[in-house]
């Protein structure tokens, strides 16, 4: 319980007082008198909540708190809190109390079935959270917040036609998230289909997702990838080399892939090609080329030298190493190249997830589009 902000859990107790105040004595009698009247089994449940034993202070609150009106957002807010907090079981408990109360109007009872959805979502008994959302996203009010829920349930099942309707009916009623979402459930499913082979569906399914979003990376990534199967190398190479443009953060995922393709031969020209577009671009996408180049082991590469000793002498701790010294350059790049292979290569930008690969979707928030070249970036 220590782990929470302490002013949320401030918030949080005035909020139980004062509903546990109104459930008891009503709104509009005086506090002082109320507070000498204060029934003992809230002092003993504040008092299990300061002492840190949270499961018989919340037993105790749920037994005290009528869901009148006046303290049902009370639940609802504590309820939420658990949940965010990863205590799914706690919140769990909160919306089953709530729903078990015969007297609950039915637009509480609703929002419950929601939050009580969400949090089988968060415990990851999809099924569950399915079944409960379908039902919510027939009340209107309610309508929206349950089909965006429902998209994450597919989203996790990894069911991305499902995903993909939820995301239309969403659309339908002006409630859906950005559409490059949509374009990724297209890729998902483009994926799919060239694994099984079913090359004219992933070729269909790429239009679809251009159709949504357009510069869209990931398509041209997967049409080098088709094309890659279709041993046309050159298309492959002109493809990757149009993710890489609209998109400079995939270089530390994609450079030694690009390489592997165009071949020894055209190695030295394409990075001369890069260098210049980045060098045209602004000095940060010349330093990420840079890393991601030491990354691949290209740190000796004769195309990058010039560039890699701008990007040292720019830098105080690589210069204090570096000293302007050519030798130098190819020692350090080394060395920076064995700690880049040793590092947690990605972040999410929204949860802070890091680890060795990339990933289009953060496993563990959800969010699309939101890995970053992490060790890169904390070089820059
Ligand atoms: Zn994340």
């Amino acid at each position: 319980m220590s782990d929470l902000p302490l002013l949320t859990w401030v918030l949080v107790l005035a909020a139980l007082v004062l509903g546990i105040l109104a459930g008891h004595f009503g709104w509009g009698k005086r506090w002082p008198r109320a507070f000498r009247n204060l029934h003992p089994d809230y002092l003993t449940g504040l008092d299990y909540l300061v002492t840190e034993q949270p499961d018989r202070a919340l037993d105790m609150f749920l037994k005290l708190m009528d869901t009148n009106a006046d303290t049902i957002e009370t639940h609802f807010a504590l309820g939420s809190l658990y949940r965010r907090r990863g205590e799914v079981e706690r919140a769990i408990r909160i919306h089953q109390n709530l729903l078990a109360r015969k007297e609950l109007a039915s637009e509480h009872r609703e929002q419950a079935l929601l939050a009580l959805a969400q949090d089988y979502l968060r415990a990851g008994v999809l099924d569950r959270a399915e079944g409960l959302l379908q039902q919510v996203s027939e009340v209107t009010r309610l309508r929206a917040s349950a089909l965006d829920a429902l998209r994450g349930v597919y989203e996790r099942q990894h069911d991305w036609q499902q995903a993909l309707g939820t995301y239309r009916q969403l659309a339908h009623i002006n409630a859906a998230p950005a559409r490059t979402v949509a374009a990724h459930y297209f890729c998902e499913l483009a994926t799919a289909a060239i694994e099984r082979g079913d090359i004219s569906a992933a070729r269909s399914l790429l239009r679809d997702a251009r159709a949504e979003a357009a510069p869209f990376p990931r398509a041209a990534l997967l049409r080098a990838q088709i094309a890659e199967r279709a041993a046309q190398p050159e298309l492959a190479v002109r493809l990757v080399r149009q993710a890489l443009a609209e998109s400079p953060a995939l270089l530390q995922e994609e450079l030694p892939h690009l390489l592997e393709l165009a071949g020894t031969a055209q190695r030295d020209t394409i990075l001369a090609e890069l260098v210049a577009q980045a060098d045209s671009r602004d000095f940060g996408e010349l330093k990420r080329l840079v890393f991601a180049a030491i990354a691949a082991g290209l740190g000796a590469a004769p195309p990058l030298r010039a560039s890699i000793d701008r990007v040292f002498s720019q830098d105080a701790a690589l210069q204090a190493v570096w000293q302007g010294v050519p030798a130098h350059s190819e020692r350090i790049a080394q060395e920076i190249g064995a700690l880049l292979t040793q590092a947690e290569k990605y972040r999410c930008n929204e949860c802070g997830f890091s680890g060795r690969s990339f990933y289009w979707h953060c496993p563990a928030c959800h969010s699309w589009d939101s890995f970053e070249a992490y060790a890169i970036l904390k070089l820059r």
